[in-house]
């Protein structure tokens, strides 16, 4: 496995590759929903880069930047036990970021504006400049994005589209704990019982859904039974639910197509996203975005 830590070595490396190339971007702290990615782009592509880089434009100034959990050995590890073939990219600020750089890539409108883009002003900035300066310099056939990071993921897509960039964006399923926590790197902060009372958001997906397959369209009512259920959990704290189109992430009244449903939930001073694709019955939808529903904990 290489590891490469310098811009102008990934760009050597890359323009010796030959067929095709996927990305998995990631800020490390690597588990299992992170692996997921890796071995699909493994199967996908001829070569497979996985970036490692905790990027500090999609923080916000109070934000857990200085604390967010680094462990790149570990992370090597874990990527060596899928395949020796991954080349490694993890660069250092400076790198990413030079003193002169101003190649700032920035959406407007709705979709970068609502949810986290409200919550975190921003954000949504930081991402797309860091996803199109990877993409610039790995120019990836494929890129792979988590469903986990639902807004993320459309917003990336919708970058691609409007700066007209020669890359696939592929969304794979969130990767849940046995009792359906949303994996991710920030669950690290939780206390014992704050880990129990997280649970509440999944749960509460559940819920969604098995109302969705009940018959039920009313988006307000959907939104409703969500946020009584976790308003219910004293240790969370309810930012926001919402049930949104799936593509375009706007308000709908009716859930007549594929909705996009979010939560997040903040316990203490960390924010857990959770969100589930929800699709009534006899709506088509795509083989891609069926992936995406709620995927039950096997028993
Ligand atoms: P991060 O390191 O948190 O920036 O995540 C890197 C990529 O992994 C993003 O595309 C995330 O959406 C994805 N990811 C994070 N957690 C999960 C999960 N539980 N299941 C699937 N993908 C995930």
């Amino acid at each position: 496995m290489r590891v490469i830590t310098t811009v102008a070595e990934m760009q050597a490396a890359r323009a010796e590759l030959q067929g095709s190339v996927g990305l998995v971007p990631t800020m490390g702290y690597l588990h299992e929903g992170h692996l997921s990615l890796v071995r699909r782009s493994l199967a996908d592509n001829d070569h497979t880069v996985v970036s490692i880089f905790v990027n500090p434009t999609q923080f916000g100034p109070n934000e857990d930047f200085e604390r967010y959990p680094r462990d790149e050995t570990r992370d090597l590890g874990l990527l060596r036990a899928l395949s020796d073939d991954i080349i490694v990219f993890a660069p250092a600020v400076d790198e990413m970021y030079p003193p002169d750089f101003g190649d700032w890539v920035e959406l407007h409108g709705p979709l970068v504006e609502r949810f986290e883009g409200e919550h975190r002003p921003g954000h949504f900035r930081g991402v797309t400049t860091i996803v199109a300066r990877l993409f610039r310099i790995i120019q990836p056939d494929r890129a792979y994005f988590g469903q986990k990071d639902a807004q993320q993921l459309r917003v990336v897509r919708r970058m691609v589209q409007e700066l007209g960039l020669p890359v696939q964006v592929v969304a794979m399923p969130i990767v849940r704990e046995a009792d359906g926590l949303a994996m991710s790197s920030r669950n690290v902060y939780l206390s014992r019982d704050d880990r129990a009372a997280a649970l509440v958001l999944s749960r509460s997906l559940r819920h969604a859904e098995r109302l969705v397959a009940a018959g039920e369209t009313d988006a307000s009512k959907i939104v409703a039974a969500v946020a009584r259920m976790v308003r219910a959990e004293p240790r969370v704290f309810l930012e926001y639910a919402a049930l949104v189109d799936e593509q375009t992430m706007e308000d709908i009244e009716t859930l007549d197509r594929p909705g996009l449903l979010l939560v997040l939930g903040r316990l203490g001073k960390t924010r857990l996203l959770d969100n589930a694709v929800l699709i009534p019955p006899g709506v088509e939808a795509s083989e891609e975005l069926r992936s995406l529903v709620y995927v039950p904990p096997k028993p």
